[in-house]
């Protein structure tokens, strides 16, 4: 990091105490952006960076509401309206006990970045809440949801804000959002949220997105070095949307995912993953992962273990942020791991990219490997935006595409900037000035 940046990091530090996700999310942006700076001096002027660094809004509201016993529960919700420069404020929503503002911080900078390397005219945003839906009935989760939109409704529309799911939030969740939306707006915006269901107003794809776009990105660096998936022993990590998508997508594609997890523990397969057994048993069921060993009589299962100790070719990090530090990061290396993916959003650590690269393994960042989801949710806009639905086929060619498209982004600014196969580099210079480009254009705002 230069002076210049080292000066505006400070300052990140010092206005926004408490928060280490925000500031280690802006560092590793930094991390990059000396090069791009030296080259582009004007990025440098009229405070561009700090103004980047500073959301357009933050919104933080009260969630009240009654558990099926009739007690009262009281939330905090948020909305992070980061940047709007190049289309509406985008992103997700995450209901999780950890989340705080500087969580949402976070995952509102790197959406900025991500969904520029999209190519899609959507901003960056991000919000939740600390509610937990675990062990939640349906009938709970609609009334916070109800409550939380109740809030929500007045900062968002089609052309302004468009949330999605994250974390906690998937497909139930988001009908009970747009559900309360309706009611309140008396109109059929279905432009306003993404991830709906097929038969109002969702996008075929959009559920399996995250997931596939990180399989698609594994495939692209690894058909740059003339090789595929076909025979790779892979481990993924979580056991969520993106999770199973991942899975189920790298073994049409012919690799053998051995190994996945949940926060109690990991199972191991030596046969690879049995992908509707699983979805029965997470999508369906909402149990833990124990109950894949139990029920498949073919995988073991390892309490509290780390899934990293498990050896493969390739590593997708699908669960949350900082889930694999550096002795994971090493360990995966001595086993003879060549990729890591970010299928989750930082789930590196950033001693853990140091050690990955230090040894040789290619390195996915989340904001171009996981960009697929908020780029169908782009797709789903479009579609709502026309009244049309697409096909299957169709919509997955786009993400397939897309993200061919990210993958040569990434690649050909690292070379340009003389580090091939630095994607992190790449990556972060690539959205980093389509945002700025945008700014520059759009005056001092
Ligand atoms: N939560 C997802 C992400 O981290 C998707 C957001 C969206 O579809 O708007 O990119």
């Amino acid at each position: 990091m230069d002076a210049h940046l080292n000066d505006i990091y400070d300052a990140v530090i010092r206005r926004n105490p408490g928060e280490p996700e925000f500031h280690q999310a802006v560092e590793s942006l930094f991390g990059s952006l000396a090069v791009a700076l030296g080259r582009h001096p004007e990025y440098a002027d009229d405070a561009l960076v700090e103004r980047m660094c500073e959301p357009e809004r933050q919104i933080i509201f009260r969630v009240p509401w009654a558990d099926d016993s009739g007690r009262i529960h009281v939330n905090r919700g948020y909305r992070v309206q980061f940047s709007s420069v190049l289309g509406p404020y985008k992103g997700g929503l995450r209901f999780h006990p950890s989340v705080n503002l500087g969580i949402i911080k976070f995952l509102g900078f790197e959406q900025i970045y991500k969904n520029a390397l999209t190519g899609l005219p959507i901003g960056g945003g991000k919000g939740g809440s600390d509610f937990d839906p675990k062990g939640r009935s349906d009938r709970e989760v609609m009334r916070f949801c109800q409550s939380f939109m109740t809030e929500l409704q007045r900062h968002i529309g089609e052309h302004t804000d468009v949330p999605a799911g994250d974390i906690g939030v998937g497909q139930r969740e988001i009908g009970y959002l747009f559900g309360q939306y309706m009611r309140l707006k008396n109109a059929h915006e279905s432009g306003v949220i993404t991830g709906k269901g097929i038969s109002w107003g969702g996008s075929l794809v959009r559920k399996e997105a995250t997931g596939y776009g990180v399989a698609y990105f594994v495939s692209n660096v690894l058909e740059s070095a003339g090789d595929s998936l076909d025979g790779k022993r892979v481990v993924v990590s979580g056991s969520g949307n993106v999770a199973i998508y991942a899975i189920e997508k790298v073994q049409q594609q012919g690799g053998i995912v051995v190994a996945c997890s949940d926060s109690s523990g990991y199972i191991v397969t030596e046969k690879g993953i049995d992908v509707p057994l699983l979805k029965d048993i997470k999508e369906r069921r909402r149990a833990r992962i124990h109950t894949y060993a139990d029920e498949s009589g073919s995988a073991t299962f390892v309490r509290d273990g780390s899934v990293w100790d498990v050896d493969c070719d390739v590593a997708l990090p699908c669960a949350t942020q900082n889930e694999l530090d550096h002795t994971a990061a090493e360990t995966l290396a001595r086993n003879g791991c060549t990729i890591v993916a970010e299928g989750a959003n930082m789930p590196v650590t950033p001693a853990g990219v140091r050690t990955l690269r230090q040894a040789g393994v290619k390195f996915g960042p989340g904001k171009a490997a996981n960009a697929g989801g908020v780029a169908t949710s782009a797709l789903e806009m479009q579609q709502n935006a026309s009244r049309d639905s697409w096909h299957f086929d169709y919509t997955d060619q786009r993400l397939e595409s897309i993200m061919s498209d990210i993958f040569q982004r990434c690649r050909d600014t690292a070379e340009t900037y003389g580090a091939p196969d630095d994607y992190v580099l790449g990556a972060n210079i690539a959205g980093f000035t389509t945002v700025a480009d945008a700014m520059c254009a759009l005056g001092v705002v």
